[in-house]
């Protein structure tokens, strides 16, 4: 057994169909009693639910949330928290919207209540972002943790296959990183695992079976574990090279995530084999880890290829320049003409090979 720090703070976190029903309790529990009810436009509808399931703890819906926390969107919201007089944030949505939440949180240092409805893991990270002027900056603080967590899968029954599918592979990025992450130790390693075990097994079910709120329930249930990972242990290569294609290209966070894995996996291939065999038994495969996740994305119908999702190719050598940049801790080295190839692969979309 290597040395390692265990330091993760602690979580409350509600899990199971029907659980959006105790989110009145939740706030009373938290000693609120002025809750502002956080969604994107889209999601409205679950704001308006949400609200009617506070009653009186409701102080108002701030409906705007939008991708990577625009600064001015994050205080447009803080001043409507402040003229409301609330004193609790209830933050329903994806990463986007639990995202704006923890910009309040670090503006005033409202308590969170968080139900997310995708599978992204925000809600389990003190990982904060604001776009600024167009640049999207990230930080670390404790004060943005979700105090209460409530995962309700039949929250997940609307989002689509084609958001759900790469979603989930997002998930599953989170995990396999924090196999390899150089201040990983046992016990991320094992949320890591189940939580790879979990969305394989049903995101395929899902993609098949959309109104299978057992599978759906599954992916949850791995995408708060990968959500523990990402926000306990560091992230590698695969991170960094998916937020420099999503800060200056501008290409979609979830699909960039699936497309990058596979090809990040085998580019650490020989620098992490225990990590690569955790990752390939996770997802019940005999190929290699990264062949086994290009397999994975292929079979739920996710994107593969960076050319498909608005990636150009003249801006290949720019995002490798960019990406070995203070690059993140990573097993193997962060060279150029690696990166570079890696990503060549990833756009033209080809299968990992041995
Ligand atoms: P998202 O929150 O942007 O949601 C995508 C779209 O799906 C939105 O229109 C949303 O309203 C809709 N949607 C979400 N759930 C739905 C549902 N159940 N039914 C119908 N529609 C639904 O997407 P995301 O992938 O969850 O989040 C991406 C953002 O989160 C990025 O900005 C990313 O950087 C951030 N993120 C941050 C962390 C962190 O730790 N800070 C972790 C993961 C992602």
């Amino acid at each position: 057994m290597r040395d390692f720090i265990y330091d993760q703070p602690p979580a409350r976190v509600i899990f199971g169909s029907g659980s959006f029903d105790r989110l009145a309790d939740e706030v009373t529990r938290l000693g609120a009693a002025r809750a502002i009810v956080l969604s994107t436009p889209q999601q409205r509808n679950d704001a308006e639910e949400a609200a009617r399931r506070l009653g009186t703890l409701s102080a108002g819906i701030f409906a705007e949330a939008v991708m990577h926390v625009p600064i001015e969107t994050a205080r447009a919201a803080r001043e409507m928290a402040r003229n409301l007089n609330a004193d609790c944030c209830v933050a329903v949505g994806g990463g986007s919207t639990i995202g704006l939440g923890k910009a309040i949180a670090i503006m005033s240092s409202l308590p969170i209540v968080a139900v997310p409805t995708t599978f992204a893991g925000s809600e389990m990270t003190p990982i904060y972002g604001l776009t600024d002027g167009g640049v999207k900056k990230t930080g670390r603080d404790r004060r943005v943790l979700p105090k209460t967590v409530i995962y309700d899968p039949d929250l997940t029954r609307t989002l689509p296959v084609r958001i759900a599918a790469p979603s989930g592979m997002n998930a599953i990025a989170h995990c396999v990183e924090g196999l390899y992450a150089p201040d990983g130790n046992p016990i991320m390693s094992l949320f890591a695992a189940e939580g790879i075990r979990a969305l394989a097994r049903s995101l395929p079910v899902i993609v098949r079976e959309p109104e299978n709120i057992e599978a759906r329930s599954d992916a949850l249930y791995g995408a708060w574990l990968a959500g523990t990972v990402l926000g306990g242990v560091g992230i590698g290569i695969h991170h960094k090279l998916c937020h420099t294609l999503g800060g200056s290209f501008n290409l979609p966070h979830a699909e960039v995530h699936t497309v990058i894995l596979p090809h990040a996996v085998e580019f650490n291939r020989n620098a992490a084999p225990e990590a690569m065999r955790i990752v390939a038994d996770a997802l019940g495969v005999k190929e290699s880890a990264g062949q086994g996740l290009y397999d994975l994305a292929v079979a739920i119908g996710a994107p593969v290829a960076l050319r498909d999702i608005g990636m150009p190719a003249d801006g290949l050598e720019r995002a490798a320049e960019l990406a070995t940049q203070n690059p993140y801790a990573n097993p193997r080295p962060v060279e150029y003409a690696g990166v570079l190839e890696l990503l060549q692969k990833a756009w033209a979309g080809t299968r990992p090979v041995e």
